[in-house]
C-alpha cells in the first residue's frame, strides 16, 4: 500500500467489474448507432482506456481538455477549453467520458457546448459521482460508483498532478495536503 493512502475506497477488481457492466450497457443502448466517445483530459484517461475496450460496438474517440476559472470551491462556473475536439460533431451521437461529477459545473458546460454544435445526442458517463456536492442539478446518464464527499485520487484522478497512476481509487492521508 502506498504511504500516502489513508484508505482504498474502490479496488482495481471492483472498478474493472463495474467498467465491464457500463460497457455492456452502453453497447446495448448504442447498438447500430455511430458513437463518438469524448474523453475529458486528463482525469478520464484511465477510465476511457478501459471503457472503450469494454464497449462491444465500433466507436471513434476524441478528447477535450478543460479547466475551470477560479480556485476549487470558489470556482465561478466558467470553464475554459484548453484542447478542443479534432473534428466537427454534427449529427454524431456523443458520449462524454469524465472521471467524476462533483459540483456539476464542468459537465453542465460541456453538455451545453457540445449540444450547441448540432450533435445528434450528448450523454455522459462518469466512473465516480459525489452527489452531495452538486450545485447544478445534473446527473450522469451512466455512472460507476456513488462516493462520499471525500477528495479521492487514483484511476486517473490527481492531487497536484500526482497519483493518477494508482489502479484503485483512494482517499489521501490528510498530512499529504498539509505538508
Ligand atoms: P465539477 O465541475 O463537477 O465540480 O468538478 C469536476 C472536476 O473536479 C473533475 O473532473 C475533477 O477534475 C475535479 N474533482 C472533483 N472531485 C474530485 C476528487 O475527489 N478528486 C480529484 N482528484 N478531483 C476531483
Ligand atoms: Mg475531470
Ligand atoms: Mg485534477
Amino acid at each position: 500500500m502506498d504511504q500516502v493512502i489513508e484508505r482504498v475506497l474502490l479496488t482495481e477488481v471492483e472498478i474493472q467489474k463495474k467498467v465491464e457492466e457500463l460497457g455492456a450497457q452502453i453497447s446495448a443502448d448504442y447498438e447500430g448507432k455511430d458513437l463518438l466517445v469524448v474523453g475529458i483530459l486528463k482525469g478520464a484517461l484511465v477510465f476511457m482506456a478501459d471503457l472503450i475496450r469494454a464497449i462491444q460496438i465500433p466507436v471513434t474517440i476524441d478528447f477535450m481538455a478543460v479547466s475551470s476559472y477560479g480556485q476549487g470551491a470558489t470556482s465561478s462556473g466558467a470553464v475554459r477549453i484548453l484542447k478542443d475536439l479534432d473534428r466537427a460533431v454534427e449529427d454524431r451521437h456523443i458520449l462524454i467520458v469524465e472521471d467524476i461529477v462533483d459540483t456539476g459545473l464542468t459537465l453542465n458546460y460541456l453538455l451545453d457546448n457540445l449540444r450547441s454544435r448540432g450533435a445528434a445526442s450528448v450523454k455522459v458517463c462518469t466512473i465516480l459521482d459525489k452527489p452531495n456536492r452538486r450545485t447544478i442539478p445534473i446527473e450522469p446518464d451512466y455512472n460507476g460508483f456513488v462516493i462520499p464527499d471525500e477528495f479521492v485520487v487514483g484511476y486517473g484522478l490527481d492531487y497536484a498532478e500526482k497519483y493518477r497512476h494508482f489502479p484503485y481509487v483512494a482517499i489521501l492521508k490528510r498530512e499529504v495536503y498539509e505538508r
